[in-house]
């Protein structure tokens, strides 16, 4: 006896349907349709009703979102200025114009350019004496020379240190450039 002949016989498929019903009857029966509705009614009325909450609750989330949003506004400037000094990128120092880069917030990148027509100026070992550290500073255009008695470091060093003094007093802002 094959599927097609089970088919067609009224008692055989009969006896299938009704094993079939059974079947899908068992596992259905195996969830409490009931119970389900009740769950999905409950977390519904969950999520709607306003008396779960306790205003206590209510009041202190509110209390701390304020707070942190106050924290946040306090700190603002403070963010917005350590910021704003790393736009201070150039300042005459010494009879120079010096620019510079922040790398990791410490300056860096340090280079003279001649007050008059701004051409970058080149260190030059004047001294004739290694002991004595003297260092000019020439440009093409005729301007200058100015003479540092120190060496191309500690002039570096130097200026390093007036650009950190101006950015610790804020006076950068003030007169930037024009020191
Ligand atoms: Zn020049």
């Amino acid at each position: 006896m094959n599927l097609k002949t089970i088919s067609n016989h009224p008692i055989w498929s009969g006896l299938v349907v009704a094993g079939l019903c059974s079947f899908a009857g068992t596992v259905t029966g195996l969830i409490d349709w009931a119970e389900a509705w009740n769950i999905v009614v409950m977390g519904w009325r969950y999520l709607t009703d306003s008396s779960t909450v306790a205003n206590w609750l209510i009041a202190l989330v509110g209390l701390y979102i304020i707070f942190t949003f106050i924290l946040f506004l306090r700190n603002l400037p403070e963010r917005v200025s350590e910021v704003s000094w790393l736009s201070y990128r150039t300042d005459k120092f010494f009879g120079v114009q010096w620019r510079w880069r922040y790398i990791d917030y410490r300056v860096s990148n340090l280079n003279p350019f001649c007050p008059s027509c701004d051409l970058q100026l080149d260190p030059v070992q004047d001294s004739m004496f290694h002991a004595i550290d003297s260092i000019t500073l020439h440009c093409d255009c005729g301007a200058g020379p100015w003479r540092y008695d120190k060496s191309w470091d500690k002039l570096n060093h130097d200026v390093t240190k007036r650009i950190q003094q101006k950015i610790r007093a804020g006076s950068w802002q003030a007169d930037p450039g024009n020191s």
